[in-house]
């Protein structure tokens, strides 16, 4: 039931040591939640009502469909005793065959409501995954890049991944066991009902010790025992799962890379060119093979363990429960109807609390799966969010003031006490050796990252103080390791359902490609590749980044940035954008990010990085006439080798 969703050949896995709770707070400033200050019973409230928030059915469902279904056998065995009695003793027709018909009567009312709600509740379950997911991925869209890219994020994404692939997801897991304890409670109190005259009798007292109190003391307390045990294993069992699904855990993800990679296309080139399927072969063989199924089958044993230890359990109890009422049936204290309803009743009490202390064992498995939802849940954004909103149409100018910044996690700084000022309307070329922290300085400047060490200004005002998304507005950027999406050719242009399609049109012509979506067979409508349409189409590197030139201007925002926008364009098509480069950015604010040099030339002031650092700042003739300088020795290295 609980492993509605398992991954093809994968079975079980997937989740860590629900003792150590990831603390995203120690790796990225302020963002926690202190989950581990929380008991085991507060986390389980607090993910029934996550379950009632996002899918208000769902409890009254399990609710009233494991009531519905619990009651089923208690109907038929309360029935069947009386009937029993009446064709051992009066054999009265007219009663036997009014509870004959009462009994299908009551069979068929059941049977309908409970298999209507059983289908509405697993409808319902079904809806609590999807919003689940939902909740995740709208978690996913609105946190800030930053957040979203620290390795401790990534890690609890992945486990929280993990664990959704392998038992569909936390709160789908507990509201399956709400439905267990719902179901073992409902027979429990059924079972109750019909056994109370037997109690009764069993508590009277009597002259022989199967008559006595203590016989059903002793009973009792065999069951207490059994749930104890039962209940004992059950945890182990879970916390030993966890632990051998930890060590397969690693496993799985490489598992997901190889099935991935293999079936990938675009990988396809590589593995057959350099015959990749030797190491890979190697590789799987050695570890998810060997490796892999010497957990599996630890894991197998571990669940054959227990489930063979509950039922030798519930055999044990079984017998002794047979033992009493029939002991008690032998000296006449009941009849054989009521024998019949007394051991039936005793068997599904059995099965109750069987049930309910299997799942009750179950919960460690269950807490570390919700924390990682909540977890991701109320991960917040590291940074301020302003509420000034930049005006698009007023001239835009930008300064970084004493600006340090190191990635999340690293030892080195990507940038270093750097400052500069572009005024409205000007044009700045960086250039620098791979690495000396260009696009760096581009995602400080779109604010997908706050420097730990002084201050970005936009109009001399911090940039902290803008709505993050209205700041962003202003920058209409080509990143140099661009994504186009498998959407429609103009969405991925316009980046809107609705656009002007002249105006996409334009944008393709300044950018260089009209010819090559004029050739398509569905033009603007034409899918990017086949991930989504099969009719989608597939675009080489640089068709793909002259559209990404496309989308940037379509957005037309005051501020333009290109970080190579020409890298994998042929020469021609890179000299018909540096021959039109002044009219496609106009009077907007440009920064441009080259390593050909000689194409920086139309901008007014080069700015050269270096390991971090702005160390020159100027034009292309003041910067080339110190021989000793980093522009001079970039430069010179390029005229060796280009023309
Ligand atoms: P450039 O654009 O000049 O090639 P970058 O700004 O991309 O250089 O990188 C500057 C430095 O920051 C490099 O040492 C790079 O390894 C590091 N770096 C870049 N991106 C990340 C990241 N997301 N996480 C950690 N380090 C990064």
């Amino acid at each position: 039931d609980v492993n509605h969703l398992p991954k093809a050949g994968m079975p079980m896995a997937g989740w860590s040591d629900p003792n150590e709770p990831i603390d995203l707070n120690a790796q990225s400033g302020n963002l926690l939640i202190n989950m581990k200050a929380m008991t085991t019973l507060q986390k389980i409230g607090r993910g029934f009502r996550e379950i009632h928030r996002l899918e208000p059915q769902l409890i009254p469902l399990t609710l009233t469909s494991g009531v519905t279904k619990a009651a089923l056998p208690f109907v038929n065995l309360y029935f069947s005793s009386r009937i029993i009695d009446i064709l051992s003793t009066t054999r009265e027709m007219k009663t036997l065959s009014l509870f004959v018909a009462l009994a299908l009567a009551i069979n068929l009312f059941l049977f309908i409501t409970s298999r209507t709600l059983e289908n509405r509740y697993y409808m319902s379950r079904g809806l609590l995954y999807n919003k689940e997911r939902g909740e995740v991925i709208r978690k996913l869209y609105t946190l800030d890049y930053e957040k979203l890219e620290s390795p401790a994020f990534q890690t609890l994404l992945h486990k929280h991944q993990e664990a959704m692939d392998k038992a569909g997801s936390s709160l789908y897991r507990l509201s399956w066991m709400l439905s267990h304890w719902v179901s073992g409670a409902t027979t429990l109190a059924f079972a109750l009902v019909l056994l109370f005259p037997l109690l009764k009798i069993s508590f009277k007292g009597g002259e022989t010790f199967v008559e006595s109190p203590w016989f059903a003391v002793a009973l009792f307390a065999a069951i207490g025992v059994a749930v104890g045990i039962i209940l004992i294993i059950s945890r182990k069992i879970s916390k030993e799962w966890f632990r051998l699904s930890e060590q397969y855990m690693g496993l799985d993800r490489l598992y997901d890379y190889y099935t991935e990679m293999i079936a990938d296309y675009k990988t396809g080139k590589e593995i057959r060119t350099y015959q990749e399927q030797l190491i890979i072969e190697k590789d799987a063989t050695q570890q998810l093979l060997y490796e892999g199924i010497a957990i599996q089958k630890k894991i197998a044993a571990n669940s054959a363990k227990s489930s063979s230890l509950i039922a030798i359990i519930g055999a044990v109890i079984g017998f002794g429960i047979y033992l009493f009422i029939g002991l008690k049936g032998l000296i006449g204290l009941f009849s054989i109807g009521s024998l019949v309803c007394y051991t039936g009743s005793f068997m599904q009490v059995v099965q109750g609390v069987t049930a309910i202390a299997n799942t009750t064992g179950q919960i460690p498995q269950i807490i570390p799966t919700l924390d990682y939802y909540f977890d991701i849940l109320h991960t917040e954004s590291g940074k301020q969010d302003g509420t000034l909103l930049p005006q698009m149409d007023t001239p835009v100018s930008i300064e970084f003031r004493n600006v340090s910044f190191k990635y999340p996690e690293s030892e080195t700084y990507a940038l270093k006490n750097f400052s500069i000022k572009l005024e409205n309307g000007e044009k700045l070329a960086v250039v620098g050796r791979n690495g000396s922290g260009k696009t760096t300085f581009i995602k400080l400047l779109c604010r997908l990252y706050d420097p730990q060490e002084g201050e970005i200004l936009l109009n001399g005002v911090n940039i902290r103080e803008y709505d993050d998304a209205a700041y962003r507005q202003l920058f209409s950027v080509v990143f140099q390791d661009f994504s186009m999406f498998s959407f429609p050719l103009a969405q991925n242009v316009s980046v809107a359902d609705t656009y002007e399609e002249a105006r996409v049109w334009a944008c393709l012509e300044e950018a260089g490609i009209p010819d090559d979506a004029r050739g398509m067979e569905q033009q603007l409508d034409t899918y990017l590749y086949k991930d989504v349409e099969e009719t989608g189409v597939e675009i080489s590197g640089g068709e793909a980044q002259k559209l990404a030139l496309a989308r940037a201007l379509y957005k037309n925002a005051p501020f333009i940035v290109l970080d190579e926008p020409t890298a994998a364009l042929d020469p021609i098509a890179e000299y018909e954008i540096y021959s039109k480069f002044n009219r496609l950015v106009g009077d907007k604010t440009a920064i441009y990010i080259s390593h050909r040099l000689s194409s920086c030339r139309f901008c007014k002031h080069i700015a050269v990085f270096q390991q971090g650092e702005l160390v020159q700042l100027g034009t292309h003739e003041e910067l080339i006439r110190d021989p000793s300088s980093a522009y001079y020795e970039l430069w010179n290295a390029q005229a060796q080798y280009y023309c």
